[in-house]
């Protein structure tokens, strides 16, 4: 089972205490899926990893509410005129800690990739919220930042390259764009720098492109 905890979290841009849930165990019993979203039996931990403050709407992981975070002038300039006014009353689903902790990121100057593995949880969430349109909005904005990550000259490990294009191509795909999924698909071998450890990559990949399959195993 998923167990959560009330924890106490002081906000690093207004310093506003407050509580959160956070996971403190959890299970992947749930099975994966075939764009790696595992699934808990019982409670999905996903929206409880990242916390939003209710009166700035900073977001992050619970790290983020530390003396580690990085705060500047910039970012906090942000916070205010973009995720403040956008505040809701009432609880918030973890779609939107996901996009607020997403922008946070990218005003840090975080890595692309970090930024895509925000975006990605964020569409996962919309999965349980059942918002389809927003899941595909969000599948497109990861897929954009993976993109991103993988075109820049040091932004995806070279072992980690050929299953961050298979990702690509299954948000593609998932987004209903096959034209894209395929092309990314295609790339997959051209990627792979060790077929021991990978070759399961290209089978997913080619599997993907011939019947297509929402789980793993
Ligand atoms: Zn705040």
């Amino acid at each position: 089972m998923t167990t959560l905890q009330q924890i106490e979290l002081r906000c690093p841009i207004c310093d506003t205490a407050f509580r959160s849930q956070a996971v403190v165990s959890t299970n992947s019993f749930g099975g994966k899926r075939t764009d790696f979203h595992e699934r808990a039996a019982g409670t999905q931990p996903l929206p409880y990893l990242i916390h939003m403050c209710n009166r700035c709407g900073f977001s992050g992981s619970e790290r983020d509410f530390t003396e580690e975070s990085d705060v500047s002038p910039v970012l906090k300039e942000h916070v205010w005129n973009e995720l403040a006014p956008a505040i809701a009353s009432g609880s918030v689903v973890g779609s939107e800690k996901y996009e607020a902790a997403a922008k946070v990121a990218e005003w840090q100057g975080m890595e692309s990739r970090h930024v895509a593995d925000l975006l990605l949880r964020a569409a996962w969430c919309c999965v349980d919220e059942g918002d389809v349109e927003a899941e595909r909005f969000f599948r497109r904005k990861a897929a954009w930042k993976f993109e991103e990550a993988l075109s820049s000259f040091d932004g995806v490990p070279r072992d980690e390259r050929a299953v961050l294009t298979y990702l690509v191509g299954e948000l593609w795909r998932r987004v209903g764009d096959l034209t894209q999924a395929h092309g990314w698909f295609n790339k997959v071998p051209t990627e792979m720098v060790d077929t021991s450890t990978q070759q399961w990559v290209l089978d997913a990949a080619r599997q993907l492109r011939v019947g297509p399959r929402e789980w793993f195993g």
